[in-house]
């Protein structure tokens, strides 16, 4: 009867909203899951340099008891350093935070300027040389023949180059890491390879995403905010970034960057995330 087919109509409408109901509650319960996973990993990351730092200054002190005289400049020196390593750790861990609530407010901008690509490159792989000797792995870099020049923000760039060479020097299992610059077509592939632990298939969809981390065994340290961060800043640039990668053989990492034939002004604009 009609008053049948209202009813079934009825029936079939309420049973759809209830389903999206049930459905944004599991994204909300998600969202939520994420979140306070990721405050229990931030607190213990943030809380992890601050003991051996309280340890050194507790020894420092000590020392000083010791010495009748002024204390000899070399102790002095050995505390400060390991105190000057984890202040660094702490500045990096409350910077990604910092980036992170910059980008969610869209407050992140950009100071863009005309740039060649092959010797920022060269200069963070300078930076990360110690860093990959004592992990045991090599940096090889091939920047091709042609120069690559483009309009990105230097610092910001810096930034991508860095945590991807962090990253392939931290999960690359002291084996050789290799960084590319492959021209193409209107644009540039920066490609950074390592032959470390790999990524899993059902973590790759995530990996650029908010407090994502793949490894769930929290041996290698880090807030997971790193490739989000990447991501991001690649695209307010206009560029992608992707990534291949076979569990347990290495990973992949590619920044599509658009860039400029040489020559023309060197000029400095401003962009912002918004
Ligand atoms: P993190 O600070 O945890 O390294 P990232 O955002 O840089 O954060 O990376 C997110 C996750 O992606 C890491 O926790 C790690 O599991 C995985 N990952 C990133 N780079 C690599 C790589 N080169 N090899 C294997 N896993 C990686």
């Amino acid at each position: 009867t009609p008053e049948d087919l209202v009813f079934a109509k009825e029936l079939a409408r309420r049973v759809s909203l209830s389903m999206e109901n049930a459905r944004l509650y599991r994204e909300a319960q998600e969202a939520v899951r994420l979140r306070d996973e990721f405050m229990s990993i931030a607190s213990h990351e943030l809380k992890t340099p601050l003991t051996p730092l309280k340890l050194k200054l507790q020894a420092l002190s000590r020392e000083l008891g010791r010495y009748p005289g002024p204390i000899p400049r070399e102790v002095v020196t050995k505390y400060l350093e390991v105190g000057d390593l984890q202040i660094k750790k702490l500045t990096e861990l409350v910077d990604e935070l910092l980036d992170v609530s910059r980008i969610a407010s869209g407050r992140l901008s950009l100071d863009l300027q005309r740039l060649e690509l092959a010797p920022l490159v060269r200069e963070v792989m300078a930076q990360h040389e110690l860093q990959a000797r004592r992990a045991g792995s090599t940096l090889e870099l091939d920047v091709g023949a042609v120069p690559v020049v483009g309009e990105w923000d230097r610092l910001r760039l810096e930034q991508v180059v860095m945590n991807l060479v962090d990253n392939a020097v931290k999960y690359g299992r002291g084996n050789p890491i290799q960084v590319r610059l492959v021209p193409v077509e209107g644009g540039v592939h920066l490609v950074v390879r390592d032959e470390g632990i790999g990524i899993a298939p059902e973590s790759l969809p995530r990996l650029f995403g908010r407090f994502e981390r793949a490894v769930s065994e929290r041996n290698y340290g880090g807030l997971g905010l790193g490739l989000y961060i990447t991501r991001m800043l690649v695209e307010a640039m206009g560029g992608r970034v992707r990534v291949e990668s076979t569990l347990g053989k290495g990973s992949t990492f590619t920044v599509e960057l658009a860039c400029h034939p040489l020559g023309g002004e060197v000029g400095a604009t401003t962009a912002s995330m918004e």
